[in-house]
């Protein structure tokens, strides 16, 4: 059995379960509301971050549409 993080949506509060793959989220140890579970430790990591270099110029050139003829037919 895997173990899967849940995050309340209440209270926030965190904990790790062992649970089937089709068991239902179990309700938050602390206050009993529902809980979301979170994917895995990697997901959320980039969330956030902002280390996007802005250097990058708006440099827009094929996004025209009308006069692309698309070769279908
Ligand atoms: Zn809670």
């Amino acid at each position: 059995m895997p173990i899967y993080e849940y995050a309340c949506e209440s209270c926030g509060h965190r904990f790790e379960k062992l649970v089937r793959l089709n068991a239902e989220p179990p309700p938050c140890p602390e206050c009993g509301a529902g809980v979301k579970k979170l994917i895995s430790a990697s997901s959320f990591v980039l969330k956030g971050g902002g280390w996007y270099k802005d250097g990058y110029g708006s440099t827009s050139g094929g996004s025209g549409g009308g006069s692309s003829s698309s070769s279908g037919e």
